[in-house]
């Protein structure tokens, strides 16, 4: 099918596509563990024009932590932070992506492209005023008093707390549109994308990190694409996880997944803005959305695995 004809597909891949949990996280290891869900990748872009978002977790705290260690005197702003996960996650994925392409069609150039992605967020966000999104490392005892900036008690410890207001808009769509439409493999939004607010005609950064799923579902609406796929560490979306009736759940309405999300079945900060991304995505029109393992992509896709978020009640 001509490549203009053919649907388009978001990839959402979560924080666990480069770290698995209880990995220290060097790089080699990084490198490995995005083999096997970008060889998935290379084989659904043969069918598919593909778009791949990724979030940053693990990095943006490795990068907070160095800052913190060095006792810098001039500790670099949340944005400046973002853009460089976007560099360093953007770089891994495009390389490792590349060779996977090349391993299933040495004859097919297949174009890819890491792009910087400024997200549009509200000033008046009432996120701002209550910040609730831990980054960083756990901090040392008695040392939550005197840090510059809001910190918060988690299961881990005392952390700092970020602003996670909501996306308003992708600055820019219009590009990775045209890239798509181009032929190109466009992996963008990594870590939520770079928290920007408009100041008359142009645009500012912001100390805040921005929720990746819910930036991904929106580039998916703001950019048309007909097939969302949220890739994370556990099979789909659960009810009463980790309980004594632990159930997978294949199918969910949107009118019943917001009814849980209400119910708190899915948490804030883990499945709960994945299940919610795919819900805004069907209901604006979007044609499937499913959350699965990064291991079963390809699975998924054909139907067989993973939890379908589908629109109606
Ligand atoms: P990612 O890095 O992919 O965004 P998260 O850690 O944010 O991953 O979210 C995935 C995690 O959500 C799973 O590892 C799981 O522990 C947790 N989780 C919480 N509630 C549920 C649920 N109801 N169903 C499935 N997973 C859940
Ligand atoms: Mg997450």
């Amino acid at each position: 099918m001509p490549r203009a004809q053919r649907e388009t597909l978001l990839l959402a891949f979560g924080g666990n596509a480069l770290i698995r949990k209880g990995q220290t996280g060097t790089i080699p290891e990084q490198f490995e563990n995005l083999r096997l869900p970008l060889s998935q990748a290379a084989r659904l872009a043969q069918e598919y024009r593909l778009i791949i978002t990724h979030g940053n977790g693990p990095q943006v705290g490795d990068l907070l932590l160095r800052q913190e260690c060095c006792g810098d005197s001039l500790p670099l702003p949340l944005e400046i932070l973002v853009a460089q996960t976007q560099g360093q996650i953007g770089y891994m994925i495009e390389s490792t992506l590349d060779t996977e392409l090349m391993h299933l069609d040495p004859l097919v150039h297949r174009p890819l492209v890491s792009l910087l992605s400024y997200v549009v967020v509200r000033p008046s966000d009432p996120a701002f005023l209550h910040p609730t999104k831990p980054i960083g490392p756990v901090l040392g005892e008695g040392e939550e008093p005197v840090v510059p900036y809001p910190v918060r008690k988690t299961a881990k410890g005392w952390r700092r707390v970020v602003a996670s207001p909501e996306p308003v808009t992708i600055v820019e769509k219009q590009e990775i549109r045209q890239l798509i439409d181009a032929g190109f493999i466009v992996i963008c939004c990594g870590g939520g994308g770079i928290p920007v607010v408009r100041e008359g005609r142009r645009f500012c950064g912001v100390d805040a990190v921005i929720d990746k799923d819910l930036a991904s579902a929106l580039l998916a609406r703001e950019v048309g694409v007909d097939l969302f796929v949220v890739a994370t560490d556990v099979a789909g979306a659960y009810l009463d996880y980790g309980g004594p009736d632990e159930r997978l759940l294949a199918e969910l309405t949107a009118s019943k997944a917001r009814e849980l999300l209400e119910a708190g079945a899915f948490p804030a900060g883990s499945m709960g803005p994945k299940v919610l991304a795919c819900v805004r995505f069907v209901e604006s029109g979007g044609a499937r959305a499913i959350i699965c393992s990064i291991e079963e992509i390809e699975a998924a896709v054909a139907g067989r695995v993973g939890t379908r978020i589908v629109a109606g009640g």
